[in-house]
């Protein structure tokens, strides 16, 4: 049934994505033989090809357009609109990003399907395919079953499996310049943040601190342990409230929401909100003086104690590893 799947890959700081190696593989086990298009915008890296035809791409559009560097859900939907139509696909995916967030719900409408938005699942059964996808701030799943028209997804990160990658593989690569004429919207600058160096949507491990870091100076050992683990630091949003550290760094129902492979949650009580952005974590580990803390209560490993303490230990440990 899906045998033509689209998915559009992003590059950040001139790497792919790990979430679009993730939407590769489910696109490559959905077409099960078919055909996997892969859509990549103003990026013209003969490496970059290879990998995508390494992890599954049989077609790569490399999109140049008029429009470099400006806004790139814009630039993402008129893309979809001219290859979608040229290669009429029978599933369409994005990764559960910041532009996948914004240009799938827009595309969507344009052609006139339903969406599914963060899926952490996606089979193919018989004749129809399978979507999960997390709600009620994770406490329950929603399955969706579709048997016709376009299936367009967006997937969360960290939580599809990467084939291998399979090096003998090659694609064809289709040189593919885009007028944009009806841009509304005008990029002005992009402000970086130092807590950009790792993605916290696709941080393999997350340290976290709360309110119980106590202050800004308090989050210096989160990020040294985090550099000793090779991890990203998140927060609470009450932390972020006292001004310790970015709102780019909140985790929970208003924040972003996270899959790693482990959660460190440092002076974190454990409030509904905040275990929304971070209960489908694979291991959390719970740091916290209080013993009645509800983190405990989703926490697989619980250290009761003073982080200040713990956490210096916990960085001497990991480092000698
Ligand atoms: P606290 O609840 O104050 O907990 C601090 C913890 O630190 C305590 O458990 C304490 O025992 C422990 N502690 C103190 N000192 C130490 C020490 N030295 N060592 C170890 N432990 C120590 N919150 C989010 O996080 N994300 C969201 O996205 C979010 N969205 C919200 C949306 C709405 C609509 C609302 C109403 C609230 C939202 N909140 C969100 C806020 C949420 O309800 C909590 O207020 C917040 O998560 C509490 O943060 P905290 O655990 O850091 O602070």
């Amino acid at each position: 049934m899906t045998k033509n799947v689209l998915v559009v890959t992003e590059i950040r700081d001139g790497k792919l994505r790990k979430v679009s190696l993730e939407v590769l593989s489910a696109a490559k086990r959905m077409a099960d033989g078919g055909k996997v298009t892969a859509i990549i915008i103003d990026n013209n890296n003969q490496e970059l090809f290879s990998l995508l035809a390494h992890y599954g791409a049989d077609q790569i559009f490399a999109v140049s357009s008029n429009q470099q560097d400006n806004n790139p859900t814009e630039l993402c939907c008129d893309a979809l609109a001219t290859i979608s139509s040229r290669v009429n696909p029978d599933a369409i995916l994005l990764g559960h990003t910041s532009i996948g967030k914004d240009a799938a719900p827009l595309f969507a409408a344009h052609i006139g399907t339903a969406l599914i938005s963060d899926c952490i699942d996606i089979e193919v059964n018989g004749d129809s395919v399978v979507c999960t996808s997390p709600i009620y701030s994770g406490k329950a799943f929603h399955k969706a079953r579709i048997k016709e028209g376009i299936i367009m997804a967006t997937i969360r990160p960290n939580n599809i499996r990467i084939e291998e990658p399979d090096t003998s593989r090659t694609a064809e690569i289709i040189n593919y310049a885009i007028e944009h004429r009806n841009v509304r919207t005008e990029l002005k600058s992009v402000i970086r943040k130092a807590s950009d160096s790792i993605d916290l949507s696709e941080a393999k491990i997350i340290v976290s601190g709360g309110r119980g870091v106590k202050s800004a100076d308090g989050f210096k050992p989160l990020y040294e342990l985090a550099e000793v683990v090779g991890g990203a630091v998140g927060a609470s949003r009450a932390a972020c409230d006292a001004g310790y550290c970015d709102y780019s760094l909140q985790i929970g129902q208003t924040g972003k929401v996270v899959t790693p492979d482990l959660y460190l949650a440092c002076g974190i009580s454990g409030a509904i909100q905040h275990i929304a952005g971070m209960s489908n974590s694979k291991a959390i580990v719970a740091i916290n003086t209080d013993p009645e803390a509800p983190i405990f209560k989703v926490a697989d490993y619980g250290i009761v104690g003073d982080l200040s303490q713990v956490i210096p230990i916990l960085r001497e440990k990991l480092r000698k590893l």
